[in-house]
């Protein structure tokens, strides 16, 4: 009998870390199925990674069955890629990638059965429909946050977007059904405080996630009991049930400090709160300088991730007041970039103050951690709203900002309804556990998936 080739699928996660991390802990997931993989990242990130990280992409080398590629993103090498600019980057690869992606998955050395396109990417849709072959989405965002950009064309045309600037921020969004009740104008993406409908970035997202339902599916990371009926996720704990063997890092654009780890070793148990804003929030000096003042004055130990381009503008660390940097000393740890997951399951380790990027917000719930949240941008203006008011696993401090109330948000958190967030922090954990682990529905949705890829594989193409 004539041997099958393994099925192939190409996965392409746009340039940021925490798509490019979700997607990869899919790609190893599915390679150990026995499904083989092919990565794409865009040159310019892939350098980043490997000229910045101490481990670049070296783990996932090592995978049988999985390959990295580069392409480029058509903008040029001069460009700065920041987040504001991100309506350019889409654009930019939504010409660029079509007939790079076809060329790829028209190879007959190497014929590709399946598509795995990161939730912007509706150029992949295009091509797959041409080739005949099967594509879904993965988004990277929250059930929620996704379900709200999918709303916002009929949240304009009632009327409710967009926010003006005198706007009361506590106004309730009636239009995003199944949040009724609950959902203000602050909680809305950060994308939707704009004065004009027809801002680039409204549209982009709208467009976007609208152009999604013509894939043929949508992995959304995430687990029921949080968000509803569809889901794959959370990944990391699929490898962690799936691969136990192995150590499941990220990668990431820093060189990763192990040392927090022997920092956070010698703390008593559940006494420090982690503080990371992710990959890419910028905060001003003076925001900086308000948390240190919050964080030292609760008198609570903690580890804090100020990544190199944290903080916007030149001035940087250097003018940060004696008496924090001394008080920093006593009871701080600073980092550039830290095993996250690793450092959220240390014992020492009893609260997180997040930025509510949906990884470290699954990572957070999967480790059982109440948060406290400072969202920045995107989706996590949602992700927080949903943590304090539906999850109940911490308090949402958007928009309000000074030290006295980062103080008593810690204390709040670590002290005095340390116990309340605890529980209700523990039970989101178990539920998710439950369902990732083997029998469970999540476990199920990936067998699913790998059986569908599987199936497309042994289809004739083309038809
Ligand atoms: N992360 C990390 N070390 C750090 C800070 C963050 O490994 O010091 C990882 C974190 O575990 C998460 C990712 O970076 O997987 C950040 O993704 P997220 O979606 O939370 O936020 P983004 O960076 O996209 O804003």
């Amino acid at each position: 009998m004539e041997k099958q080739d393994p099925a192939h699928v190409v996965i392409f996660p746009l340039p940021g870390v925490g798509h490019v991390n979700s997607m990869l802990k899919l790609a190893e997931l599915l390679s150990h199925a026995g499904i083989k993989i092919t990565f794409l990242n865009t040159e310019y990130y892939y350098d980043r990674v490997i000229r910045h990280s101490s481990d670049g992409f070296s783990r996932y080398m090592q995978i049988p069955g999985l390959q990295l590629k580069t392409v480029t993103d058509g903008l040029p090498k001069d460009h700065p890629r920041t987040p504001d600019k991100f309506t350019e980057l889409i654009d930019s690869l939504n010409l660029a990638i079509p007939p790079l992606l076809k060329e790829m998955v028209t190879d007959s050395n190497s014929p590709v059965n399946y598509i795995i396109a990161d939730g912007y990417m509706s150029h992949a849709i295009d091509v797959a429909r041409e080739v005949g072959i099967s594509i879904i989405y993965f988004c990277t965002v929250s059930a929620c946050a996704f379900w709200s950009f999918h709303c916002i064309p009929n949240i304009i045309i009632a009327g409710e977007l967009p926010i003006k600037g005198t706007e009361d921020m506590d106004r309730l969004i009636t239009n995003v059904t199944g949040m009724e009740g609950f959902l203000r104008c602050r909680d809305l993406p950060s994308f939707c405080r704009v004065n004009n409908p027809m801002d680039l970035q409204l549209l982009l997202f709208a467009r976007e996630t609208r152009l999604s339902v013509r894939a043929g599916g949508l992995i959304l990371n995430t687990f029921e009991d949080l968000e509803g009926p569809i889901f794959i996720g959370p990944l990391n704990a699929h490898l962690k049930v799936r691969i136990p063997e192995k150590t499941h890092s990220s990668s990431g654009l820093w060189k990763v400090d192990r040392s927090c780890i022997a920092w956070l070793d010698k703390q008593p148990k559940q006494s420090v709160i982690y503080v990371s804003f992710g990959s890419v929030a910028v905060m001003s000096r003076d925001q900086l300088i308000v948390f240190y003042y919050g964080l030292v004055n609760s008198k609570n130990g903690f580890l804090w991730v100020i990544r190199p381009d944290l903080i916007s503008g030149k001035d940087g660390e250097s003018q940060i007041p004696e008496e924090v940097v001394e008080a920093t000393k006593e009871r701080g740890y600073i980092a550039g970039w830290v095993p996250q997951e690793e450092v959220l399951a240390h014992k020492a380790v009893g609260g997180f103050l997040i930025h509510c990027g949906w990884n470290s917000t699954l990572e957070s719930i999967m480790a059982g951690m109440p948060m406290i949240c400072w969202p920045s941008f995107a989706d996590q203006q949602i992700n927080s709203r949903f943590v304090d008011e539906v999850w109940k696993l911490g308090l949402d401090i958007k928009d309000l900002f000074d030290r006295n109330i980062v103080e008593k948000a810690v204390n709040d958190l670590m002290v005095k309804r340390k116990e309340e967030f605890m529980e209700s922090a523990d039970q989101m954990a178990n539920l998710a556990k439950k369902s990732v682990n083997e029998g469970g529905s999540l476990y199920c949705n990936l067998d699913r998936l790998v059986k569908d890829i599987k199936m497309m594989s042994l289809r004739p193409q083309n038809c």
